[in-house]
């Protein structure tokens, strides 16, 4: 059957990747992914519900994204012509892979760099493609290791960067002046900067576009409560944008996640602005909370908290699951990955429900 037949016209490479799953089971309280809790206003669902409804089910979405496009460059300050929308940034990254994917000369494969631990789609969807990937380590805060990072890129010579700040799984924001040295020393790489989780950091680094000509902004919907729509997008120079959408499918947006991201950006504002600050006070009150049940905690700029266990993580994790409570652990990760969980703020209530059930854990 297939495996007979066709085994041979697989890509080799294919044999060392396995599919992206997230992890399965029913749990009560679902705090693994790094997804918004609902506290979107039952008004603003009812809004956003109508505004996803397409004029005509015949039509093919517009593959130009046009509305929403403006309605990125208009929340961005940013010219239309320096968007590329996507299914979530999982797309995005997928096509800059794509579009980048010519071998410096001298080596066999295109190659990426970024500093680790943090989003494992680079390295898939690098793998994916072809591509050879290094993770360079961060140092013991979690910042980036600038002369690591410089060697680095002297040695595999990347054609992307892929640093998302703040990061994933650790939570932290870098330190502007590193993230700004290892962009400088990478110039003829595209450095793209993930700022997925932006709404719940201090700072932004979108300017970073306008001061380095090799870095392009990445932006998503997924983290501050609409991951349902699958809507991300890349900011960077119009030049390399055009060379993007080359390899985009032409309806690779539908219409309901065109028009409800652009729904969103234009009037959900206030609600999202409230949203991040519930966030934001959740992460505060866990955090302390966690701290004092003898657990370290990251100062986090994120949706989640970087959580060091006094004893093994594996053990608390497994509590917890047991429990109907699912939080991310790191069982295959190295040293000090593995003493970690990541715990995504949930609501109120589920805060206090992993509080109590941590309090118990042996
Ligand atoms: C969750 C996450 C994303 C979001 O991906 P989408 O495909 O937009 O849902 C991107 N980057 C990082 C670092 C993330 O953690």
């Amino acid at each position: 059957m297939f495996e007979s037949r066709l085994t041979s016209l697989l890509r080799p490479d294919l044999a060392h990747l396995r599919a992206y799953t997230p992890h399965e089971g029913t749990f009560e309280v679902r705090l693994d992914a790094n997804e918004c809790p609902p506290l979107l206003s039952a008004e603003a669902s009812d809004e956003l519900a109508n505004a996803l409804k397409p004029d005509s089910f015949c039509r093919y979405p517009d593959a130009r994204a046009v509305d929403l496009r403006n309605a990125i460059a208009a929340h961005c300050d940013a010219d239309p012509d320096e968007i590329v929308v996507g299914a979530g940034s999982d797309e995005i990254i997928a096509l800059v892979l794509t579009a980048l994917a010519c071998p410096r000369a001298g080596l066999p494969a295109p190659t990426i760099v970024t500093p680790g631990p943090t989003f494992v789609m680079y390295k898939h969807s690098g793998r994916a493609r072809g591509y050879t990937t290094l993770e360079v380590a961060l140092d013991a805060n979690w910042d980036l290791d600038v002369e690591a990072m410089r060697e680095a890129v002297r040695l595999v010579r990347p054609n992307v960067l892929f640093i998302a700040s703040p990061n994933s799984p650790t939570s932290n924001q870098y330190s502007l002046d590193r993230l700004e040295a290892v962009i400088a020393a990478a110039p003829d790489a595209l450095v793209i900067v993930d700022e997925a989780y932006v709404d719940f950091a201090p700072r932004t680094q979108i300017h970073l576009r306008k001061a380095f000509p090799n870095v392009a902004i990445m932006r998503t919907l997924s983290k501050i409560g609409f991951a349902a729509l699958r809507v991300g997008w890349l900011l960077g120079p119009a030049g390399l944008v055009r060379e993007i959408d080359k390899v985009r499918q032409p309806f690779n947006l539908p219409v309901s996640s065109q028009r409800g991201a652009a729904f969103v950006l234009r009037s959900l504002g206030a609600e999202v602005a409230r949203i991040r600050e519930v966030v934001i006070a959740e992460r505060t009150r866990l955090s302390a909370a966690l701290v004092k049940l003898g657990f370290g905690v990251v100062p986090s700029a994120g949706n989640f908290l970087w959580v060091e266990c006094p004893g093994s993580a594996d053990q608390v994790f497994r509590a917890l699951a047991a429990r109907g409570i699912l939080v991310k652990h790191f069982p295959t990760g190295a040293g000090r990955i593995s003493r970690h969980l990541r715990i995504t703020v949930g609501l109120p209530a589920e805060n206090d429900r992993l509080l109590a059930e941590l309090g118990r854990c042996p």
